[in-house]
């Protein structure tokens, strides 16, 4: 029966959240094991890098005999044939949970192993990248990258351990730092958010730009490194329900045709999208303006300025002809974005990162 009365659907706001078990603070890692046991894990798999080897070791020895396997290739994008190589160990070892230590592309081999076998998932995210508590999945098939949104991919619990993030190198800080700040940025201008995406994203923006300045000047500050991870985790719930525009669609657009760094691409572009974007997106405007206490813009734009490592698209080695042809592809399926794109716009913003 419809309600003669009731409000028009494009005027009722969607909020669906994802029922994640999150635990955070420092030391949390050594929770891990108990939270393995409250979902019934016996027979677990760990996957993890080379670069948080010291962090994998502890959780292996303090798993013991609940330890099956461990796997310590996941690739940036979650390609194919490395998801089969490790399901093969899934099935070899009989493993009845995944615990993935490590960035958003350990994390994504986490969700690949359990969207393939239903097994439980663990996420013990070490960057900034957000991906732990969205219920989303991207993945490579022969240089090919397709997405995918469901709410059985997201781990049903995540470990937030803020010592696992002080062996981030400065750049990579830096860089996944603002990678998360973009996914709090484009939930403002966002057509589906919400109060609740609204009031995460703003504390989010707030919290990374506030303490961040103090990570970098004391990459071993676990306060501080506290402040911008639980900045990142607002960030990446705000990921998980608002989608995402022009920022995002460059990043998608540029790192698949080119391959390029993950967190870099998003640190370089930021403060051109949103200098782009925000005069047309005014309520998002006043309340980063408020939330970082000056202009917005500059603010990110001296951040990004002081990465160390590439800050321009042609230090990546896109090359300048390829501009427009990107800029044409946007346009042609543009995500949703407060300023209209058009080509001769889009091109001008990708010129000016290059
Ligand atoms: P990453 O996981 O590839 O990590 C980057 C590099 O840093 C790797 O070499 C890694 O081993 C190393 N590293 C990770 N943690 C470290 C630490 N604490 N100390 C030292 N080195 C460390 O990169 P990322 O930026 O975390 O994640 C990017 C990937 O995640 C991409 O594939 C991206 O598409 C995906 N992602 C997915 C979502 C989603 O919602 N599905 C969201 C964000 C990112």
């Amino acid at each position: 029966m419809t309600d003669a009365n009731a409000p028009d659907v494009a005027d009722v706001v969607v909020h669906q959240g994802v029922a994640t078990r999150v635990l955070i603070g420092p030391g949390a890692l050594r929770h891990v094991p108990s939270e393995l046991g409250r979902i019934g894990a016996r027979r677990v798999l760990l996957v993890t890098t080379p670069s948080v080897a010291a962090a994998g070791d502890a959780l292996a020895a303090a798993l013991g005999g609940r330890l099956a396997a461990r796997f310590d290739g996941p690739r940036v994008h979650t390609p194919v044939d490395v998801t089969e190589r490790a399901l093969a160990i899934v099935t070899d070892h009989r493993a009845d949970a995944v615990v993935a230590v490590g960035g958003g592309s350990a994390v994504g081999l986490g969700k690949a192993l359990s969207a393939r076998t239903g097994i439980p998932q663990v996420a013990v995210p070490t960057t900034y990248a957000g991906s732990e508590v969205t219920p989303v999945l991207g993945e490579t098939r022969g240089g090919v990258k397709t997405t995918r949104r469901d709410p059985a991919l997201a781990p049903g619990t995540v470990v937030y351990d803020p010592e696992l993030t002080l062996s981030m190198p400065r750049g990579l800080t830096l860089t996944s730092a603002l990678n998360a700040l973009a996914h709090a940025v484009e939930a403002l201008w966002a057509p589906d958010r919400t109060p609740v995406s609204d009031a995460l994203a703003t504390e989010a923006a707030h919290e990374i730009v506030a303490a961040l300045p103090d990570v970098l000047a004391d990459l071993g500050d676990v306060r501080a490194r506290s402040r911008v991870q639980a900045g990142a985790w607002l960030a990446g719930t705000c990921l998980a329900q608002t989608r995402m525009g022009l920022h995002h669609q460059l990043a998608h657009a540029l790192g698949g045709t080119f391959d390029l760094p993950h967190a870099e691409l998003h640190a370089m572009l930021l403060p051109h999208v949103m200098d782009f974007d925000l005069p047309a997106a005014p309520d998002a405007a006043g309340r980063l303006e408020r939330a970082l206490g000056t202009d917005p813009v500059r603010v990110v734009r001296g951040l990004a300025d002081a990465h160390e490592g590439a800050r321009r698209l042609r230090e990546l080695g896109v090359p300048r002809a390829a501009l427009a042809g990107v800029a044409e592809r946007v346009v042609a399926a543009p995500y949703p974005n407060p300023r209209p794109l058009d080509v001769t716009s889009v091109t001008g913003l990708l010129e000016r990162a290059w």
